[in-house]
């Protein structure tokens, strides 16, 4: 079987340590295997995403010495091939038009008794929109209300119920998809949402390893049943411990994690780096957890 896996970085920041981790590991199970290696930039959100950081990641994948097999695949591309998946989806009679914003939605679940971005985890949206009449619908169009599409969770996973993947770490896994409440499939703001253009692009780059954080495990579970929706094949999945710091504090740019721009003056030649992560000896200040 001829393994590929990807990195699918998303250009809205520059890239820190544990980005490079999550490639070395990706890039090795691929090459280790004689395999493809594939790079994938997740632009799909055009106000977050910047053009410098498209560049940085070259760069940085370059200077650790990760090739990549192939031309780069720039979301921002391929939206038609999502709308396409997204008439599929409609078809299954699952979606629904959310015109909720995002404060209407903070106050309902504070409202339920859940504080809204407490955790690394979003609360489950509420699902109001689920259920308006026709008639209201009818008018919120009629006043060009935006609306994001949504899938209808539950209704959507029960003919399902029972799927799963193989995850390289995890083992075998059972999917749950529930904890992200309705998703959103097509975004007010940006378009197909990173769980609908995901899907499709592994698929449609025949994906067959995907290799990435634990932080995207429950992702896995929405993902899973997206590709049962959309007739795709289910990856292997390996979803590897994230990188910390000593702290124990996640690399976020928010936490002033170094970059991998920030590293080259201590490694001239990211090669050095990418071997030290390998072998699991992680530079100072830095833990697996
Ligand atoms: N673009 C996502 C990110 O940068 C990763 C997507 C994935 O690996 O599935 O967090």
């Amino acid at each position: 079987m001829l393994i590929i896996s990807r990195f699918a970085p998303s250009p809205t920041g520059a890239l820190h340590l544990g980005h490079a981790w999550s490639a070395v590991q990706a890039h090795d199970r691929a090459r280790e295997a004689g395999g493809r290696f594939l790079l994938r930039i997740e632009d799909i959100d055009g106000t977050r995403s910047r053009p410098e950081h498209v560049q940085g990641i070259l760069d940085d994948l370059t200077w650790l010495g990760l090739a990549w097999d192939g031309p780069v695949v720039f979301q921002s591309e391929r939206v038609p091939l999502y709308a396409d998946a997204l008439d599929t989806l409609h078809a299954s009679g699952r979606t629904y038009r959310c015109f909720c914003t995002r404060a209407e939605i903070e106050a309902d679940i504070a409202a339920a008794g859940h504080a809204p971005h407490a955790g690394d985890k979003p609360p489950p949206h509420p699902a109001k929109c689920r259920y308006r009449k026709p008639q209201d619908i009818a008018k919120r169009l009629a006043r060009g209300e935006p609306f994001a599409w949504r899938l209808d969770m539950e209704n959507a996973f029960a003919p399902y119920f029972g799927i799963g993947w193989a995850d390289e770490i995890a083992g075998m896994q059972v999917a749950w998809p529930f904890a992200a409440g309705d998703i959103v499939l097509w975004r007010k703001d940006a378009p197909a949402s990173y769980h609908l253009a995901v899907v499709v692009d592994d698929a449609a780059q025949g994906v067959t390893h995907i290799v990435r954080g634990r932080d995207l495990f429950e992702a896995t579970h929405v993902h899973r049943l997206l590709q049962a929706m959309l007739g795709l094949p289910t990856p292997v999945y390996h979803h590897h411990p994230l990188l910390v710091g000593t702290d124990g504090e996640r690399l976020a740019k928010r936490h002033g994690a170094p970059t991998l721009a920030d590293l080259r003056t201590a490694y001239p030649d990211g090669r050095v780096l990418a071997d030290q992560l390998r072998s699991g000896a992680l530079p100072k200040g830095y833990a697996s957890a």
